[in-house]
């Protein structure tokens, strides 16, 4: 890893890997992104939890990047948007908001398809080389893919609820020689990725390959063995296997089997599965994002997307009019429901950085 020649006021260097095991790993407030073991060759992912396993020459990265160490939002929207925020802005900066569909749906989508459609048109114009991508086996484990094809992004498509270090992804895509990296991910591999790209710190490891981030909406995520021990095999009576689909709807968590059963609790019942690292974070509408896409606000069928950078902007205009999307307003109604979650994650954030000494995420 080459040190940039320009001077850069050292702030985070002489954090190293043991102030992100006590901040972090230990506090249980790491949200396994992956962003740490993606540009550090000296952590590793083991039993699910960022581990040295080299020594540490204090160099900050992995406390750098962290989506959970510090993040000044008014500082990384001044730097994306060239702006703050106003007050009515629950979801963050946005150029156009719109309900978006497929056109024609692709795959087993999780909404619209929207986030699948994006990224293949993505590849197909050029403006990336690849995408990183969250695929499942069949037991729905997840694994970070690098997509190269239209069929591998299809193949991915689909929600995984379960967390997920597919930052990964982003460091196997530069060793493989990419260029124009695409990555679709939550807020908080979001977040992870636009610190690589936008803070002025000393290392150089083909962050500027990184070309499109496209966030997903989330609320919280689970912990894959908690969910799956816990609420599919302990309540539902149901092998992973068996399962063809999980969604949020209406308030309901569900897993629909192979034979089209339905099995679901109301969210509130999931507390126990969610993922203790998911707690200390406000961003519902992955704000960071160059186009963000959720299921909340639109029909069922349909994805409400929210443009906000120059990227995402060029990109969607560029699937709207080759007909890979289609799109109607986004009702009045939708965008306030929308607006709503967001302040209640954010209310959350609140509450829950106070439990947990959060003090250097600020929003
Ligand atoms: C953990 C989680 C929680 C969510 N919670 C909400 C919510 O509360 N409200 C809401 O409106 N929307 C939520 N979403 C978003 C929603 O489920 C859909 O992903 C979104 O509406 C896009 O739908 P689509 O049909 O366009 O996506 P698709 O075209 O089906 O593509 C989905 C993409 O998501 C990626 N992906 C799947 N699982 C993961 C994962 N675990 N981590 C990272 N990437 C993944 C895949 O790579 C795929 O490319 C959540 C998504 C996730 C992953």
């Amino acid at each position: 890893m080459a040190a940039k020649e320009k001077f850069v006021e050292p702030t985070y260097l002489e954090c190293g890997f043991g102030e992100l095991e006590y901040k972090v790993i230990a506090s249980e407030i790491c949200c396994r992104c992956g962003t740490c073991e993606a540009f550090c060759p000296r952590i590793e992912n083991q039993e699910s939890r960022p581990t040295l396993i080299d020594y540490d020459p204090l160099c900050g990265l992995c406390f750098a990047y962290c989506p959970r160490t510090f993040l000044n939002m008014e500082d990384m929207e001044k730097k994306l948007f060239s702006r703050t925020r106003s007050q009515d802005e629950a979801l963050g900066i946005y150029r156009k908001a719109a309900s978006a569909q497929a056109s024609p749906v692709q795959g087993t989508v999780q909404d619209g398809g929207v986030a699948t459609a994006l990224l293949v048109q993505a590849l197909k114009s050029g403006m990336i080389d690849c995408a990183v991508v969250t695929g499942r086996d069949e037991n729905w484990r997840s694994v970070p893919v690098v997509a190269t094809t239209p069929e591998e992004i299809i193949a991915a498509a689909g929600t995984k609820y379960t967390i997920t270090n597919s930052v990964v992804g982003v460091a196997e895509a530069l060793e493989r020689g990419f260029s124009k990296i695409g990555f679709v991910g939550t807020p908080c591999q979001i977040q992870a990725l636009r610190k690589v790209q936008l803070l002025e710190e000393p290392y150089e490891f083909g962050q500027e390959k990184i070309a499109l981030l496209v966030g997903l909406f989330c609320m919280e995520n689970f912990d894959y063995d908690t969910l799956f021990s816990g609420l599919i095999k302990g309540k539902f009576g149901l092998k992973p296997e068996d399962v063809s689909r999980f969604e949020i709807q209406k308030g309901m968590f569900r897993a629909i089997d192979k034979g089209g059963q339905v099995h679901e609790v109301k969210i509130a019942e999931t507390d126990p599965y969610t993922f203790k690292g998911c707690g200390p974070c406000f961003d519902f509408a992955s704000e960071l994002a160059d186009i963000s896409v959720g299921s909340v606000g639109s029909a069922a069928g349909w994805s409400t997307v929210l443009v906000r950078t120059e990227v995402g902007e060029k990109l969607y205009s560029s699937a709207l009019s080759s007909g890979v999307v289609k799109e109607k307003a986004l009702s009045e109604k939708g965008l306030a429901l929308s607006k709503k979650l967001s302040a209640e994650k954010a209310q959350r954030f609140v509450e829950k950085s106070q439990e947990l000494g959060v003090s250097e995420i600020t929003r």
